[in-house]
């Protein structure tokens, strides 16, 4: 099968021509170039995808290098990896060098070897991922596909290379899952069976895999799908025994996709995700994925105020208490506190906070209080906070208001 018509139709003009430019400098060298994964299974499915990944026979870095000067486009090298990044205006392109891979345990990081195609292809997560395009002159578009990966598209199925490979590495469980929920494909049967029997394989590995894992489902279009089938499966409750993927996670993705900035979306996600466990179970899945310290206090956050909505929950309360009740919690726990609590009261305080009161500011600073001739020490402070209180809950609106009020407190 030749796929050069495919690649003309669905790769943007930019990406065709650095492609036609690695092609021809690739023969030149005397080097093999291939298109692999994401892009191969996506072109065959008729859907575009700008995130291209290149496989080398040869050498990596010397080609990247000779096509970067041609171009004059930007380049980061990987030595230890044999793996350069091409900057293309809004596109980038990797290419690695062609490497076989042995795993000398389970879920540990694999040996590589520089290798041939067939090598490099062999060490993939699925069938449907581990096919390639050649961009040889001499066969430009052709597909080479060892895996009948292009049987498994037509016939909606995701299946392993061979039965070692969740166990080998069991982030492809997550893999598996965010593709058949993506595509809307089916665990081929024995696939299915290994997923299963290989479930408890999670936990020889490392809480940052399983996070970037976590991540890219969270940036799929419905998570909720993926997270839900994970739940199912029992995938979810070995990573952490409490986390759920039921309807609840589902409603609420589904509200924060429609009212969140898509910048906070992933984050967001992990908030409502963790939204239902107890904060010593939060803590324990934090450990587990290793997770940076500023994710780590966004969640902390969120039980935590998701513990004192009660406080929250009336409308009588003073603007000025919601304002000292919320100011040292992350915007992010807040916002996922809107997203989940079930009380509208607790829910309009929190988006005042967030859309007015975090703003209010008095116009008198420390400095201005001392002109007025109040000297600096504690009772300034208390100042200060008294005539922010007086704004926010709107006793006070002007400047010489403030002023007045001020000089009244002064002993
Ligand atoms: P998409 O970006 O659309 O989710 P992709 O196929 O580009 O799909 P990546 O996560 O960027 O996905 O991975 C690139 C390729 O690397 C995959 O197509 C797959 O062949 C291979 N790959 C990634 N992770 C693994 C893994 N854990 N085991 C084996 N192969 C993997």
């Amino acid at each position: 099968m030749n796929l050069a018509l495919q690649i003309e139709r669905y790769l943007p003009r930019q990406l065709l021509e650095l492609v036609e430019d690695i092609s021809r400098e690739a023969n030149q060298l005397g080097q093999k170039a291939y298109l692999v994964g994401g892009v191969v299974r996506d072109l065959l499915l008729g859907c575009s995808n700008f995130d291209l990944d290149l496989v080398i026979e040869g050498d990596a870095i010397e080609l990247a290098q000779q096509v970067a000067k041609i171009r004059q486009i930007k380049l980061i090298i990987h030595s230890r990896f044999g793996t350069a990044k091409l900057n293309c205006g809004d596109f980038t392109l990797d290419m690695a060098t062609a490497r076989g891979e042995t795993y000398a345990k389970p879920g540990a990081l694999p040996t590589v070897t520089p290798g041939t195609l067939n090598n490099d292809l062999s060490r993939r997560d699925f069938s449907i991922n581990a096919m390639a395009i050649s961009l040889m002159p001499s066969n430009y578009g052709e597909l080479l596909d060892p895996y009948e990966g292009r049987s498994d598209l037509e016939h909606r199925f995701i299946r392993v290379l061979h039965p070692k490979s969740f166990s080998d590495d069991a982030t492809r469980i997550l893999r598996a899952i965010r593709y058949e929920q993506r595509l809307g494909f089916e665990l081929e049967l024995q696939t299915a069976q290994l997923l299963k029997q290989d479930i408890p394989m999670l936990d020889t590995v490392s809480g940052d895999r399983i996070r970037h894992e976590l991540e890219l489902i969270l940036k799929e279009r419905h998570p909720e799908y993926v997270i839900k089938r994970l739940g199912e499966l029992g995938v979810l409750q070995r990573i952490n025994s409490a986390l759920k993927g039921d309807g609840w996670i589902a409603e609420k993705f589904d509200k924060a996709r429609l009212l969140s900035k898509p910048i906070q979306l992933s984050s967001l996600y992990i908030c409502l995700l963790i939204y239902p466990l107890h904060e010593r179970e939060n803590k324990h899945l934090i450990r587990r994925l290793n997770m940076p310290t500023r994710l780590a206090q966004v969640l902390c956050d969120t039980l935590q105020l998701k513990s004192q909505l009660h406080l929250l929950d009336k409308s009588s309360i003073k603007k000025s208490e919601i304002y000292y009740l919320l100011h040292e919690y992350d915007p992010l726990a807040i916002q996922a506190n809107v997203m989940a609590s079930e009380s509208s009261a607790a829910c309009s305080n929190l988006k005042l906070f967030l859309t007015r009161l975090r703003y209010v500011k008095t116009s008198l600073n420390g400095e201005r209080l001392k002109r007025l001739g109040i000297p600096a020490g504690p009772e300034l402070g208390k100042i200060l906070q008294i005539l922010h209180k007086a704004k926010l809950d709107g006793r006070i609106k002007t400047r010489a208001e403030e002023e007045k009020l001020a000089l009244s407190l002064k002993s």
